[in-house]
């Protein structure tokens, strides 16, 4: 396995990431840490993601259009993908283990897991439609 030397940005980031339920894009990140780390360039940013994902402790949501969001919640769970802003929430929602046993019994123990989003509004969408903007 590969080994990577600690480095402070990832650690920032990943204290970062945990530290926020939004499920925020690697620009996001950027902008966020670059007040106290001057020398921080997207590309870093990128590429410390990209080594987090590897090491496992974060998941990336790749979205069919846009941007990938990340997750330093790497528990299995469901996502709802809000259709008017893009944001994501998580879904307080037991995994579907009967699911997933379903696919494995079509498939066999090819499967080893599996992801499920919702799509909809977020609170705050649905709050202002409630609020009769729109
Ligand atoms: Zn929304
Ligand atoms: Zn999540």
């Amino acid at each position: 396995m590969t080994r990577f030397k600690r480095s402070r940005q990832r650690d920032r980031i990943m204290s970062l990431l945990c530290s926020t339920k939004s499920h925020p894009t690697a620009a996001w990140i950027y902008e966020t840490l670059k007040p106290e780390m001057p020398d921080l360039s997207l590309g870093t940013v990128y590429r410390n993601l990209k080594i987090l994902a590897f090491q496992g402790k974060l998941q990336v949501l790749h979205s069919g259009s846009g941007f990938d969001r990340f997750d330093g919640d790497t528990r299995p769970h469901y996502h709802l993908l809000c259709t008017r802003c893009g944001a994501v929430e998580d879904v307080d929602l037991p995994v579907q283990t009967e699911l997933e046993q379903k696919a494995k019994a079509l498939l066999g123990q090819r499967i080893s897991g599996h992801r499920l989003d919702f799509f909809g509004l977020c609170a705050s969408c649905a709050s202002e439609q409630s609020h009769g903007k729109n």
